[in-house]
């Protein structure tokens, strides 16, 4: 074991301009040799990329451009739960950190970094059923529309978010709110085991008889080791109502108040987003974003147009296949690279002060030259229906969770970053009478641990501490 003295330190020196406080990057004593990282390539089925290597700009890219500067040690492609255990026990004999990789949407670079070890888990795309269609198995580097496509065939899906792109892995791993969360929970209630390689080496099969394992993978954000396959529990994959109504600027307060009241009524196949957005212009839209059992969209939508008060500018209700509403919600089977800057706030409730709060957050643009919006999607119906130490996710008695998204340019400077997180520091300010903590997957720099695990925090640092206790993995938050 390393000694204390060994431990690895953050070093704010070696951090690159604009993303430093968010990708943090270790020292390294002394790297490995390239004929050391080539006897890890040839050891393994996947493979090792080093800079100067043609593939590795592209190979370390995020889905966020501006992480594009980061620049690991080694990009390291496993193709076998075998490779990943001879990289971690590569990391070790070299005293490197390690970060996981899946689908790379990580907001604040996590899953890269400067000086360390990408485990990039992307060759690990098998995506089965088990148990008679009631498991699926699932490798690391899958993404969420094609595990959609696949399961589908055989009328099965899992609870996932909206993003196509978003990794699994990633997802389940920092929780997960989309669409089914109302009847199903967070994508991480529905994480029945998993294939983990430990920070000493060791595979482990992580069941109900790993009681800590198994807590931590459900939204402790990828703490204490690299999963290389999950399984999860599935449901029908049925056809689904879809509503989309769009008001005008004006009733944004109505709009948010409708969501927050008509929450504990929506029944268990209703799942309701309310969404204002601020044009780079300056116009603004409000959306209510539905999705309901087939049948059900049009009583829903009236309901809640009745609610806000206010007729809509446009309103869409349909009823949609499975896949359909995949790729509506996720507006198409890919999403394109860019850069934003987000922040969240987890909501007790939604008074008529924190409803002007949120207006208020939006009524000034970031100064980035971009546009910006605010989500709110619903903690209630099965997210709520657990208890809130049975996962790391404590927020199960909270009306909905807000993302602030801002817009950044292409080739963003200095001072787009610092006004993007000037706006989200205002608009965080706007809300804080009601906000007790932020949703991990929707993580930012700067924020302590509590804010996400609340009184789960303190067993997920214990956790942490038994198997991880060099601290050598990167994960979505330090603890
Ligand atoms: C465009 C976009 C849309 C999004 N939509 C949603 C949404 O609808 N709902 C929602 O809840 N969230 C959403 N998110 C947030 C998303 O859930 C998080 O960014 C999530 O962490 C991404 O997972 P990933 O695998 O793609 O990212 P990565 O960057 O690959 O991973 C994120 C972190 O997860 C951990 N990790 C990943 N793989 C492993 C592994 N194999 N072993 C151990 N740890 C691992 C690591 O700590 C890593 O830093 C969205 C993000 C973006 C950019």
């Amino acid at each position: 074991m390393i000694e204390p003295a060994r431990r690895h330190v953050l070093t704010a020196a070696v951090l690159t301009p604009f993303v430093g406080a968010y990708a943090a990057a270790p020292a390294v004593a002394s790297p490995p040799a390239v004929a050391q990282w080539r006897r890890l390539d040839t050891a393994m089925a996947g493979d090792v990329l080093l800079p100067g290597d043609t593939a590795y700009a592209g190979a370390k890219q995020l889905f966020a451009p501006r992480y594009d500067v980061l620049r690991p040690l080694a990009v390291v492609r496993p193709a076998t739960t075998a490779d990943v255990a001879t990289a971690v026990k590569f990391a070790r004999a070299h005293d490197l950190r390690v970060t996981a990789r899946a689908g790379g949407h990580s907001y604040t670079g996590r899953s890269s970094g400067n000086a360390l070890m990408v485990l990039d888990l992307r060759k690990l795309t098998g995506i089965q059923l088990a148990g008679a269609g009631a498991t699926a198995v699932l490798g690391a580097g899958t993404t969420l529309y094609n595990v959609h496509a696949k399961l589908v065939t055989s009328g099965r899906t899992i609870t996932t978010g909206t993003c196509p792109t978003v990794g699994t892995t990633g997802l389940a791993l920092g929780g997960g709110l989309g669409p089914d969360d109302h009847r199903h929970g967070l994508t991480a209630d529905s994480v029945t085991g998993a294939t983990m390689v430990l920070m000493d080496g060791r595979t482990v099969t992580v069941s109900n008889s790993q009681p800590d394992l198994l807590w931590a993978l459900r939204g402790g954000g990828g703490q204490l080791g690299i999963v290389t396959q999950l399984r999860m529990a599935t449901h029908a994959a049925s056809s689904r109502g879809y509503l989309d109504l769009a008001f005008p600027g004006s009733a944004a307060q109505a709009v948010i108040a409708a969501w927050a009241a008509y929450q504990p009524a929506a029944s268990a196949g209703t799942w309701v987003r309310a969404q204002i957005t601020r044009s780079a212009a300056g116009g603004v839209r409000c959306q209510l974003l539905g999705v309901t059992d087939a049948g059900m969209q049009n009583r829903v939508a009236q309901d809640l147009i009745d609610a806000v008060g206010v007729t809509p500018l446009s309103r869409t209700v349909k009823q949609l296949t499975h896949l359909q509403l995949v790729t509506t919600l996720g507006n198409g089977t890919t999403t394109p690279r860019r850069d934003n800057d987000h922040g969240s706030d987890v909501l007790t409730d939604v008074s008529s002060t924190t409803a002007a709060g949120i207006v208020a957050a939006m009524g000034s643009s970031p100064g980035t030259g971009g546009g910006c919006v605010v989500q709110l999607s619903p903690l209630g119906g099965g997210i709520a229906a657990r208890t809130p130490t049975g996962t790391p996710f404590p927020y199960r008695r909270h009306i909905g969770a807000v993302q602030w998204v801002t817009g950044l340019p292409t080739g963003a400077t200095a001072a787009d970053f610092a006004a993007a997180r000037a706006w989200i520091d205002a608009a965080h300010a706007q809300v804080s009478a009601a906000s007790v903590g932020g949703y991990v997957n929707y993580v930012e720099p700067g924020q302590p641990a509590a804010r996400y695990f609340g009184a789960n925090l303190n067993r997920l640092r214990s956790l942490k501490t038994t198997y991880d206790p060099e601290g050598r993995l990167l994960a979505a938050v330090d603890l």
